[in-house]
């Protein structure tokens, strides 16, 4: 069974793919909470939970009744025909963490289904999982945004940093990249000697920067520093197109 938070059809945001149209599913559940972050997001309650951008993908206890339980594969294909899509659309799998359902019958085959049927997927993950590629080599055609976090998601570094799941993901797939939220403050802490720790084992891997925050006042407040960064050290700048535009990081 999986937890589905959302769908929407919109425009890659963020990332190598940035503005190409793209269907999102959104899953739900995550193996780490990532409080560091410090976005705040009101429970249907009213209570204000702190957690990641999407912390409405984590928290199952707080926003667990807004998620939809999924429980055949045939549902996934009857949201993506109440689309109207071009062709082989991009489709992109994030949440949460939608690696936790790497070895759910459902996810399996449906990502089967996407890749047989000639789609582009991608992975948003924290590369903290590894699929089965021996099992289920279809796993290998997917494109992994490796968003690795970094000491700033308050997560401890045994948790957040899993050198060989990055390493079999690095091996088995060929577009993937690496992808960073970074902040302003934690440029002067160090979280450049943290992003050289990570991405030294891959030198052919694509490194993207991008300012973190869950609005548009967060992200403007943390992109200069980030282009500077990008600048100094021949990184890719990534925006966050999707808050820019439409200021929030809810389906839009
Ligand atoms: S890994 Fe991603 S989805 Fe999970 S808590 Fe951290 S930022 Fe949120």
């Amino acid at each position: 069974m999986l937890y589905l938070v959302e769908h929407f059809y919109s425009i890659q945001g963020e990332g190598k793919y940035t503005g190409v149209p793209s269907l999102f599913f959104r899953f739900g559940g995550c193996n780490l909470k990532c409080e560091g972050f410090g976005c705040v997001e009101k429970t249907p309650n009213g209570e204000e939970i702190v957690g990641c951008d999407t912390v409405y993908a984590v928290d199952r206890r707080s926003f667990g009744n807004l998620w939809m339980e999924i429980e055949e594969l045939q549902t996934l294909i009857w949201i993506m025909n109440g689309y109207k899509l071009p062709p082989h659309v991009d489709v992109v799998l994030t949440g949460g963490e939608p690696l936790i359902y790497a070895n759910e019958p459902i996810f399996i085959e449906f990502i089967e289904h996407l890749i047989a049927s000639g789609h582009r997927v991608t992975f948003e993950t924290n590369a903290t999982i590894a699929p089965d590629f021996n099992k289920y080599p279809f796993y290998k055609e997917v494109t992994y945004a490796l968003s690795v976090k970094l000491s700033n998601s308050g997560e401890p570094y045994e948790k957040r940093v899993k050198n060989e799941v990055i390493s079999a993901i690095v091996a088995n797939t060929r577009g993937s990249f690496f992808k960073f939220s970074v902040d302003e403050p934690s440029l002067g802490c160090a979280m450049e000697e943290e992003i050289d720790d990570i991405i030294i084992h891959h030198p052919y891997v694509s490194t993207y920067c991008m300012p973190l925050g869950g609005d548009k006042a967060h992200i403007e407040a943390n992109c200069e520093a980030v282009i500077e960064l990008c600048k100094r050290r021949g990184f890719i700048y990534s925006d966050r197109l999707h808050i820019r535009i439409w200021d929030q990081n809810h389906g839009v």
